[in-house]
């Protein structure tokens, strides 16, 4: 990989991710063209930023598809390094975002923003690239690569990527591969939630959101409310009382045993 981006005098572009593509990754693949005349994209299952090894096992892998989705859609390099390059033998260095990464979905989540930190750290270390693009379905987790590529002075810009959705308006995940037929029309209440409060942001405070949030999610039996924070989009900060500027209302649940995200930004 250092040896094909050091042949490269031109703009790159990296896109992290473990794989199991869809369409809501081409779109980060779409933006990376947009941006730069070479585009680089990662796969690779971090093992680091999975706390329960069953999830890790469960993680859905589907290279040979990933490769020919990749093929079209015409990137110039894929990077598939294995565990043993990515954490030599003996290795003891971690990265972290010491309050962003305990913070909300951090808090039911132990460890993981650490593991996303380290892993996105090295990567950025191998493909030196001009901008890395990352969803903004994962909010934390593009705040969390902000913050620290800014405390670091890494070498690269950060750029957000809007959600794609299924027509129903679900966020489009390698998770979304484990519902059951069920539980996929049932998921749909995540964005339904958001929608909802959405609607009633303007002069809304941050107690009043939160309680559409629930409420909508409490109407879909098979699905369970496990994180909801409201945020001051500026700062990563949990807010109460009147929303600033802009607010990040941060949701998460499960839907038939699979861990579901999805945010909205708002008014
Ligand atoms: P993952 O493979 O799930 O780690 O995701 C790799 C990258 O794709 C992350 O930056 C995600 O935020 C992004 N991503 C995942 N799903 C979507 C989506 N539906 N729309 C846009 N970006 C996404």
């Amino acid at each position: 990989m250092r040896a094909t981006r050091a042949g490269w005098s031109e703009r790159v572009a990296l896109v992290p991710t473990m794989g199991a593509l869809h369409e809501g990754h081409l779109a980060l693949v779409s933006a990376a063209r947009a941006q730069a005349n070479r585009v680089v994209v990662s796969i690779f299952v971090n093992p680091t930023q999975f706390g329960d090894p069953g999830d890790l096992a469960a993680y859905p892998r589907t290279l040979e598809t990933d490769l020919d989705m990749l093929g079209r859609a015409g990137v110039d390099a894929v990077f598939l390094p294995s565990v043993a390059e990515m954490y030599p033998a003996g290795d003891e260095t971690i990265v972290e975002t010491t309050r962003l990464a305990q913070a909300f979905h951090g808090a039911v989540r132990p460890g993981h923003f650490r593991g996303v930190a380290t892993v996105v750290c090295k990567l950025l270390n191998i493909v030196r690239p001009d901008v890395a693009l990352f969803g903004e379905k994962d909010y934390q987790q593009l705040a969390v690569i902000r913050r620290m590529v800014r405390d670091l002075h890494i070498d690269a810009e950060i750029a957000g990527v809007p959600t794609l959705r299924a027509p129903d308006g679900l966020a489009l995940s390698s998770r979304n591969a484990r519902l059951g037929t069920e539980d996929r029309v049932a998921a749909v209440v995540l964005s339904r939630a958001l929608d909802a409060a959405q609607t009633m942001a303007r002069g809304a405070t941050a107690e009043a959101l939160a309680d559409i949030v629930r409420d909508v999610i409490a109407t879909e039996p098979r699905a369970r409310l496990t994180g909801l924070d409201i945020v001051d989009a500026a700062t990563f900060e949990a807010i109460t009382g009147a929303l600033p500027a802009r607010a990040g209302i941060m949701l998460s649940a499960e839907v038939g045993g699979v861990l579901l995200i999805d945010q909205r930004e708002v008014p």
